[in-house]
């Protein structure tokens, strides 16, 4: 039988390894952490959350309380220990970070079959016959395995960086001075237009360029992938998705940013108009109201199916929240508005999935090599965890020779992974589960039933069946 490496013991790669060995493999476990920390994590703990402590949502038929409902089926050991140590938390699982690394940690020592090496992996043989690898290493992978990463798939199919813009509440946008317009009107008006007058404009550009941003963090910014073990951190000047690099930045931190995702304040500060003529730019979306084009315009496109949520185009950004809050409610029509997520920038390494994974986790073009985690395109504690579940157990099959058989299409985990390995979006980002990603009901079914609960329910309840005979299979 094959032996599996695991790489990662964050989130995805203790659920792996246990999986694995539950399955009778011998496991060899890799975490680098204390001999080299990550920028973000502070202990050399296993299964350590990075930030807060939420599982999300528990509210029976939402798609988070569906992932982790067939977490449980699949007997999670991670989820096992979150529910042993959670906190109350209202509808969510939020779990006692100390306590759930702890048992997390006892449950790995008492593992038989599992080996800790605690070093920093800075290769990957694609070659080996005698190993499965699973690469769980998350958004801070060394740089060192990064480029070792990008050598197996290609320089074209890793993204160091992830940029976001903020979501506004649909129902707290003021309607009256918002309109529906497509540029040339070109395809239907789906987007929300903000416009400004000449005197609006200079108002908030101004706020926007004085306005205070996060103070620069080493982890924010981009490593240049160096193959040296044990290389520091570094900006970057090398090109990766999402753009080339800038010239040296003028704002006051000194970071370097990308060119595809750079920052409002940022792209404000090379001229008064470029905003203008850049995210903010008014040409072909007529007003109603004066039947002219406005002076500039800020579009905001729909986040979900839902449409109660929409995300200010182009404007992600470093700003403090608080001041995001008060530079963007001078946007006409955002006066009031509830901003469900501000804009944020950090960095985040993952694959092009798309293009690169098989449905069951491993690379297309080196079936040895499985990805897991955030590293693979799932956005997420608890998806990174259903991850490592569905890779330890994949590996498992294919260490003793058979081929595994992916989760069902109609499933939380079988949708997140449909999500990652077929999605056609041209820039393609982590996502976490949402009922978006599921396949939605029928036609005659969705005329039938008007009433949004009861087609989750009756989604969720497919979702689940079809997971259990999987399960049993
Ligand atoms: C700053 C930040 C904040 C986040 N906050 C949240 C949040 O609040 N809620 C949420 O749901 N998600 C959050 N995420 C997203 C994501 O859920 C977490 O990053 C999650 O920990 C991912 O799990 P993982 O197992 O893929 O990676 P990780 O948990 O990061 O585990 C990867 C492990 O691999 C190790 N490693 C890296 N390189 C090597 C190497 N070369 N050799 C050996 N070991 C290596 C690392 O030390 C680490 O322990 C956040 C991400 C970041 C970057």
């Amino acid at each position: 039988m094959k032996k599996i490496k695991v790489i990662g013991g964050g989130l995805a790669g203790p659920e792996a390894a246990l999986q694995a060995a539950a399955a009778g493999c011998e496991v060899h476990l890799y975490e680098m952490r204390p001999i080299r920390s990550t920028e973000a994590h502070q202990t050399s703990d296993f299964a350590e959350l990075v930030c807060s402590n939420s599982l999300k949502s528990e509210s029976e038929n939402s798609a988070p309380w569906l992932l982790k409902q067939e977490m449980r089926r699949a007997n999670s050991f991670l989820l096992a220990d979150a529910d042993a140590t959670a906190v109350p938390a209202g509808h969510a699982l939020a779990v006692d970070r100390e306590l759930f690394s702890a048992r997390v940690a006892a449950r790995i020592a008492a593992e038989p079959r599992i080996t800790v090496h605690r070093e920093e992996v800075t290769t990957l043989d694609e070659n080996d016959p005698d190993t499965i690898t699973i690469l769980a290493s998350g958004p801070l992978t060394s740089p060192a395995l990064a480029a070792e990463l990008q050598r197996l798939t290609g320089s074209d199919h890793l993204a160091f960086y992830d940029s976001i813009s903020p979501i506004v509440d649909a129902t707290t946008i003021d309607r009256d001075k918002v309109y529906f317009a497509a540029r040339w009107d070109k395809g239907t008006a789906d987007y929300i237009n903000c416009p400004f007058t000449k005197e609006e404009y200079d108002t908030f550009l101004d706020a926007l360029t004085t306005a205070e941003a996060v103070p620069p963090k080493s982890w924010e910014q981009i490593p240049t992938v160096s193959t040296e073990p044990g290389a520091p951190y570094m900006t970057a000047s090398s090109s990766c998705v999402g753009g080339t690099t800038t010239e040296p930045s003028t704002t006051p931190e000194k970071l370097q940013y990308f060119e595809g995702c750079l920052p409002i304040e940022e792209t404000a500060r090379r001229g008064r108009d470029t905003l203008r003529f850049g995210p903010m730019k008014p040409a072909g979306l007529t007003d109603p109201k004066t039947g002219r084009w406005p002076y500039a315009c800020v579009q905001l496109r729909q986040e979900n199916l839902r449409a109660d949520s929409y995300n200010l185009v182009g404007f992600q950004n470093h700003l403090k929240f608080g001041e995001q809050a008060r530079v963007l409610r001078l946007i006409p029509g955002l006066e009031h508005a509830t901003f469900l997520r501000y804009g944020q920038i950090h960095r985040n390494t993952y694959i092009h999935a798309p293009s690169l994974l098989t449905e069951t986790l491993q690379l297309k073009a080196h079936p040895s090599i499985m990805i897991a985690g955030q590293l693979s395109g799932v956005e997420g504690y608890t998806e990174s965890i259903a991850s490592g579940l569905l890779a330890g157990r994949y590996a498992a099959a294919l260490a003793h020779g058979t081929q595994p058989t992916p989760a069902p299409r109609l499933t939380a985990n079988g949708s997140l992974t449909h999500y990652i390995t077929h999605t056609e979006i041209k820039k393609f980002t982590p996502a976490n589960i949402t009922f978006d990603l599921l396949p939605p009901l029928e036609e005659d079914l969705r005329k039938k039933i008007r009433d949004k609960k009861e087609r989750h329910k009756i989604q969720c309840d497919r979702a689940l069946e079809a997971w259990n005979a999987w399960l049993h299979d």
